[in-house]
């Protein structure tokens, strides 16, 4: 496969256009373009460009709302709920950050519950924003069902990815991201397309079987990873993302899907915390720093996020590569 370089001004523009081609007003697409270019640019393939064509099926299909507007309201003092009004979810992000920052500043602890959205990205450029800011986050959503609760061979739950920001003192927070498959989906798609065995333990084929092969996996069930641990926390994300705020689980959202490959109608929540509010407001961040001193003391030990800075630095040095097939494909839809 041949690849192309562009930087990532290229692929902003390449991404906002094709969304503006295809139903996007102007703010839903500058957003969602932002969002595609960050995961390009800390080297999340799998949710940056590739993930435009499938946008754009639900787009043009109706199913996605690409003039969105989303609305804020107050449910409780640290709770506030954003309506996504059927758009993809980065306006709604843009839109409420500063209310969650303000509520978890004023409260010492702060609730997002998304709404009404469609959530096909990856979960850090949620939660890093706020430990930017000084706060922890943590943000979880639910997906369709695809991953086989511990023990069982049919699909339950989704992906349902767990990201968790935390701040730091003289450097980028600690992120960590992921979801409760042992690979994420879209890297199993990834995999199908470029015609690559997966590791073992990914997923079980149609028949209950474990494969490599990524397509069986893809028509059959995928795995948590950790067995019960990772099925427990799957479990955990249903009820926040789904069950607490009055949005589908993943098997509702799968029976709702018109099955065109584009993103599902769910919810989001995200737990803002201010650290300056409980009770160690001089020391949490020294305390912080010699932990992970003492964990980075560890030959071969990383804090999680750092791979992501470090490809962060080369693409805005070098620009990313992406298959000439995909950015031909993604000039069509824009054209089309
Ligand atoms: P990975 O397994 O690739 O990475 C998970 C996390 O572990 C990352 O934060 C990564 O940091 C960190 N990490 C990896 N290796 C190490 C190491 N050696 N030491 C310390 N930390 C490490 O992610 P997944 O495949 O589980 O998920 C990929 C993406 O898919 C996520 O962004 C997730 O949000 C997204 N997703 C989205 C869904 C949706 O519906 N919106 C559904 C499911 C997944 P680093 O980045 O620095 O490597």
């Amino acid at each position: 496969m041949t690849d192309i370089n562009l930087t990532l001004k290229e692929v902003r523009r390449l991404a906002f256009d094709c969304l503006l081609a295809n139903g996007c007003d102007q703010a839903n697409a500058e957003a969602a373009a932002d969002n595609i270019t960050m995961a390009e640019r800390d080297g999340y393939q799998s949710h940056g460009l590739f993930r435009l064509p499938a946008f754009v099926v639900s787009l043009r299909n109706g199913k996605v709302n690409g003039k969105a507007v989303p609305k804020i309201d107050t449910l409780a003092p640290g709770v506030i709920r954003i309506n996504g009004d059927k758009g993809i979810v980065a306006l709604a992000h843009q839109r409420s950050r500063k209310a969650l920052i303000n509520r978890a500043r004023e409260q010492g602890i702060a609730i997002a519950a998304l709404t009404d959205i469609f959530h096909m990205a990856a979960l850090w450029p949620d939660v890093e924003p706020l430990a930017e800011q000084g706060l922890c986050a943590i943000a979880m959503t639910s997906s369709r069902s695809f991953v086989a609760p511990a023990g069982g061979v049919r699909p339950l739950f989704g992906t349902n990815p767990l990201a968790f920001a935390w701040p730091r003192k003289d450097a980028p927070p600690v992120v960590f991201d992921q979801a409760v498959s042992v690979m994420a989906r879209g890297e199993v798609q990834i995999a199908a397309r470029d015609d690559h065995a997966l590791p073992a333990g990914v997923g079980l084929d149609a028949g209950g079987n474990p494969t490599t092969d990524p397509q069986a996996v893809l028509d059959g069930v995928m795995l948590p990873f950790g067995g019960y641990k990772g099925s427990s926390i799957a479990l955990m994300v249903e009820m926040l993302a789904a069950g607490l705020i009055g949005q589908p689980f993943s098997p509702e959202i799968s029976a709702a899907s018109n099955n065109d490959g584009g993103p599902e109608l769910g919810g989001q929540v995200i737990i803002a915390l201010d650290p300056d509010r409980f009770g160690d407001k001089e020391g949490w961040r020294d305390h912080c720093e010699s932990f992970f001193e003492e964990m980075l003391s560890q030959d071969g030990v990383r804090l999680p996020g750092q791979r992501r800075h470090a490809q962060r630095e080369t693409a805005l040095a070098n620009g990313i590569e992406i298959p000439e097939t995909l950015h031909k494909e993604i000039l069509d839809l824009s054209s089309a």
